[in-house]
């Protein structure tokens, strides 16, 4: 398999390529700089939002835009915007280790998203000189609150059905919007709001920067829900809000394209929050976990609790790697437009949209390790875990909408394949190759050679024959099924656990390695297996989704052919995952929170 050159690394291009570690970024090496950043996102959540958690859970009046307000004067809100718009100008994955860091701030996480990801960043990438002038400031500052509505009650993941309509006034000065948007972040106190709507019977959405000021926006109460309660929630209704023609954001239809693509960014920064989250909420179950007392033990002295600690920090260990390893090539593909002489903010969203693939995958795989441990978390604390005065019930219940918005996992499932797919029969993936080439090796004696005990020789192995199972499952579900493939969703589904599967775990092996690299294998040995326990699971996973898949569309000699190249590809050395799991618990219980 070809290794990628690491300022040419596409998007999907980790199935086919081999990637070394030299070329990954791992969170280890964030500069004093960027911790210093991290720093004031934490001091920010300890002192202003942990708090008064029960206060913005009750969404009291005025408080929510106000620590918006405050985290603006911080600079919090600015990180990722120029400089000439009075922002710090600092990379991508800069602002994910925001997100992270922000992402256990449960509500005010969400409204720092929302504001920072989806309300500012179209104008951002999108507006023009003039629309990027008068708005990016106050809103990098936080003087404007930003809301995005692209959901109606009748259109949610098909985005672009909505109804809402924009008509163009006889004299061309303004257009005049109509309709009804739903859940919208921020909606109750945002300023800004970025609508998109139809223009006549046009196919696409067209996106308009509207003012609360330009009059016509009337709401429903605050939604009722399950968590984020202390996140805005509003329908939001515009009965002939004029809008000046001029905040039209880009051209006519091209709407749906901008929310497609500021999605990119909100789901891998879903993913960077998730990951935040997870880590707090790890910490906290430790915490309890060292402080209870049954049967005359602590409950972290048990195995069956040991288990969940390290499965947790296991998946966590896991999507990290794969979220700033992704973080960095979009840095890296940015520079390198910005070196060919493309405008940056054309720059940013092209290199975003070139990793769409592995942005959809972080928002599934992050979301769900967030909700595994969540889940986990509430068990550790037994009863108290089902108490509404403990600290699980909130991280729970706020933690369910990641799997819902930005997308919900399943769209991003399919996405995932169909994205790849797409990539290839345009020719920039050309995943069909190297699906032939196992296909051929099916048909070859397998390899007896003496296995290399080198450190991660076994990963690597593992890596490059999950990819080579993904390939022969996406490769021949292609050939047999070709144009239905795209009906048949439970294979689709299957095909994108794999990939996600090869992604994250490729991605833990990749920073392991960079870790032993930079640190001695000793030093690393809980994160040597926080990798190898993520790789039983990935291992497991991939086979069971093979398995599926080739039962449900292969059939006869053929179909026996690829289970049996299946197993040979799924194949694992016995490992003494346990014995990992105590391990990587036993630091977790000495550090008492999650350190990796
Ligand atoms: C708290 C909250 C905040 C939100 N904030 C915003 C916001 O600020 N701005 C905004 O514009 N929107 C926002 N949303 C909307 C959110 O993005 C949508 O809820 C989401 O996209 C799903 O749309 P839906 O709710 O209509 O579900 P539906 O699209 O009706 O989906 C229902 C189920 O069907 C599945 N499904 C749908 N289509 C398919 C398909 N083709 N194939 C397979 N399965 C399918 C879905 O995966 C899901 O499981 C928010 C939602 C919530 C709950």
């Amino acid at each position: 398999m070809e290794t990628t050159d690491k300022t040419k690394v596409k998007g999907g291009e980790f199935l086919i390529k081999d990637t070394t570690f030299q070329d990954v970024f791992i969170p280890e090496e964030f500069d004093e700089e960027q911790q210093m950043i991290a720093q004031t996102c934490r001091d920010f959540l300890n002192t202003e939002v942990y708090p008064n958690l029960d206060r913005i859970d009750k969404l009291e009046e005025g408080l929510m835009p106000s620590l918006l307000t405050k985290a603006g004067e911080l600079g919090i809100l600015g990180v990722s915007i120029p400089e000439n718009y009075g922002g710090f100008g600092k990379n991508f994955n800069t602002s994910m280790l925001v997100a992270d860091v922000i992402g256990a701030g449960h509500s005010f996480a969400v409204a720092l998203s929302a504001h920072t990801g989806i309300g500012t960043l179209p104008i951002l990438y999108y507006g023009n000189e003039e629309q990027k002038a008068k708005y990016i400031p106050k809103l990098g500052s936080g003087e404007w609150k930003a809301a995005y509505c692209l959901t109606e009650p009748n259109s949610g993941s098909d985005a672009n059905s909505g109804k809402t309509k924009a008509v163009l006034t006889e004299d061309g000065k303004h257009y005049v919007i109509n309709g009804q948007k739903m859940w919208i972040t921020n909606g109750g106190f945002a300023d800004i709001f970025i609508v998109f709507a139809k223009i006549e019977d046009d196919k696409n959405l067209t996106a308009f920067i509207v003012e609360r000021e330009f009059g016509g926006i009337t709401m429903n109460p605050e939604e009722h829900k399950m968590g984020i309660k202390g996140s805005s929630t509003r329908q939001v209704f515009f009965n002939d809000c004029k809008v000046p023609a001029e905040n039209m954001l880009s051209e006519r239809q091209n709407g749906f394209k901008i929310a497609v693509n500021i999605l990119n960014i909100g789901r891998i920064k879903l993913a960077a929050a998730a990951i935040g989250a997870s880590k707090s909420v790890i910490s906290t179950a430790i915490n309890y976990a060292n402080e209870r007392v049954q049967f005359e033990r602590q409950i972290s002295k048990y195995g069956a609790i040991r288990y969940k600690l390290a499965e947790m920090a296991s998946k966590v260990y896991a999507v990290e790697s794969a979220n700033y390893r992704a973080g960095q090539n979009i840095d890296d593909a940015f520079a390198e437009l910005v070196a060919g002489g493309m405008e940056e903010s054309k720059a940013k969203l092209k290199s975003t949209e070139q990793f769409a693939v592995e942005c959809a995958i972080l928002k599934v795989w992050g979301s769900e390790a967030l909700d595994y441990v969540v889940d986990e978390g509430v068990q550790i604390y037994g009863g108290m875990g089902f108490s509404a005065d403990a600290p699980m019930d909130r991280a729970y219940r706020d933690a369910r909408i990641n799997r819902i918005f930005e997308g919900t996992n399943e769209i991003n499932r399919l996405l995932t394949v169909d994205m790849m797919l797409k990539r290839a029969m345009k020719g920039e993936l050309d995943l069909m190759t190297p699906a032939t080439a196992v296909a051929a090796e099916l048909m070859s004696i397998p390899d007896f050679a003496e296995p290399d005990e080198s450190l991660f020789a076994a990963e690597k192995k593992i890596i490059k024959n999950l990819k080579k199972a993904t390939l022969m499952v996406a490769g021949s579900a292609v050939q047999k099924l070709m144009i239905s493939l795209s009906k048949e969703q439970e294979i689709l589904m299957n095909i994108a656990d794999m990939a996600g599967y090869v992604y994250i775990a490729e991605s833990a092996l990749l920073r392991t390695e960079k870790l032993v690299s930079l640190k001695g294998e000793e030093a690393c040995e809980g994160q040597l297996n926080l990798m190898r326990i993520y790789f039983v699971e990935a291992v497991d996973a991939v086979q069971k989704a093979g398995k599926e898949a080739l039962w449900a569309f292969a059939e006869g000699d053929e179909q026996r052919m690829m289970l049996v190249g299946l197993r040979r590809f799924t194949k694992m050395e016995p490992f003494n995952v346990k014995a990992a799991r105590q391990q990587v618990a036993q630091q977790l219980i000495a550090a008492n929170k999650y350190f990796y």
